[in-house]
């Protein structure tokens, strides 16, 4: 079996991890959102790729969700020392070293999709792992406050002001004139099924889908869902604060709703959504539970999505 996995960071490499496990046969591949990446330091940072890649490879800090186990921040102290920024957005030695390797080789002229190759070559994630493009996009906020109304990057709304400055409006800058990765089209015309993890439908899933073509070649799949919104609320993090940015409810059916039916044709929402999620036009809806405490639980969740596909291919 063939799957294609659209993911941001946390919640698509903890499904990630479920679906491995249940799916230990298939052929994985994923597209990675870079909307989130940012030059600080005189490094490329990729957030999204390498929490995929570490969570995967065994070496994701468990319990940030994000950044390397057994980590240490000597650089950090270093940087602060020569009052280097910016201080809000944390990065340790291990994590550093990475930030480096991906820089010299995207120095040297190797596209992204072939560094993050190289990356994985270490960390053997049991998944071929694509960012979504090798061109640059990144996702921009614009936010008004005291300052004025103004434009910052991603994540410096999303890490420095916590999302607490509400968003006017979210734009994937470049987006329009980037074109998928190798293999990114391919993969996906190639794949028995698409799966959508709980990752963010705005800065994770839609900038994905907003590089020209993914979207359409999704859409010609069998596509399957799972609702990162539970209960009316993310579980972690802010993604209410981006969908309110684009005019859509914090709840499992607006969001599927929002994809609509011409990409997706299945949901899963948490059981605590049931009452308010019968089928959408279009678009079979099921309810079981959907947090993913432990490994058993989200294999259990990436299961239902499989079997899910699996009823509306046939
Ligand atoms: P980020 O790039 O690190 O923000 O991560 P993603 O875009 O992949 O995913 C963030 C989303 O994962 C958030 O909207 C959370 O609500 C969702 N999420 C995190 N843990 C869980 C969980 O246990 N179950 C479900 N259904 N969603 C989750
Ligand atoms: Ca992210």
């Amino acid at each position: 079996m063939r799957i294609v996995a659209l993911a941001g960071g946390i919640g698509g490499a903890r499904f990630l991890r479920g679906l491995r496990h249940t799916a230990p046969e298939a052929d994985i591949t994923v597209i990675g959102n870079t909307g989130d990446d940012i030059s600080l330091f005189g490094l490329r940072i990729c957030p999204d790729l390498d929490t995929v890649m570490y969570t995967l490879g065994g070496g994701i800090n468990e319990e940030q969700g994000w950044g390397r186990a057994d980590e240490t921040f000597t650089l950090r102290e270093e940087l602060a020392a020569y009052e280097v920024g910016p201080a809000w957005f944390t990065l340790g030695d291990r994590d550093f070293a990475t930030h480096i390797v991906r820089t010299q080789m995207l120095d040297a002229g190797y596209p992204l999709s072939a560094v993050t190759e190289a990356l994985c070559d270490r960390w053997r994630p049991g998944v071929r792992l694509l960012p979504m493009t090798d061109d640059r996009v990144e996702t921009h906020v614009v936010i008004e406050d005291d300052g004025g109304k103004r434009a910052v990057h991603f994540q410096e709304w999303w890490v420095r002001l916590h999302a607490g400055t509400p968003a006017r409006s979210i734009a994937a800058v470049g987006a329009d004139d980037a074109k998928p990765a190798p293999g990114v089209l391919e993969a996906i015309e190639a794949a028995d099924l698409v799966v959508l993890p709980p990752s963010n439908p705005v800065v994770s899933i839609g900038t994905i889908l907003a590089v020209p073509g993914i979207r359409a070649a999704v859409a010609a799949k069998t596509v399957v869902g799972v609702s990162p919104i539970i209960g009316g609320a993310p579980v972690r993090g802010m993604a209410d604060a981006c969908l309110t940015a684009i005019g859509v409810e914090t709840s499992a059916r607006a969001v599927a709703a929002h994809y609509g039916p011409d990409l997706l044709d299945g949901w899963l929402v948490d059981t605590a959504d049931d009452g308010t999620a019968g089928d959408l036009d279009g678009i079979a809806v099921r309810a079981r539970p959907l947090l993913m405490t432990d490994l058993e639980a989200t294999a259990d969740i990436a299961r239902a999505a499989l079997d899910l596909a699996e009823e509306l291919r046939a």
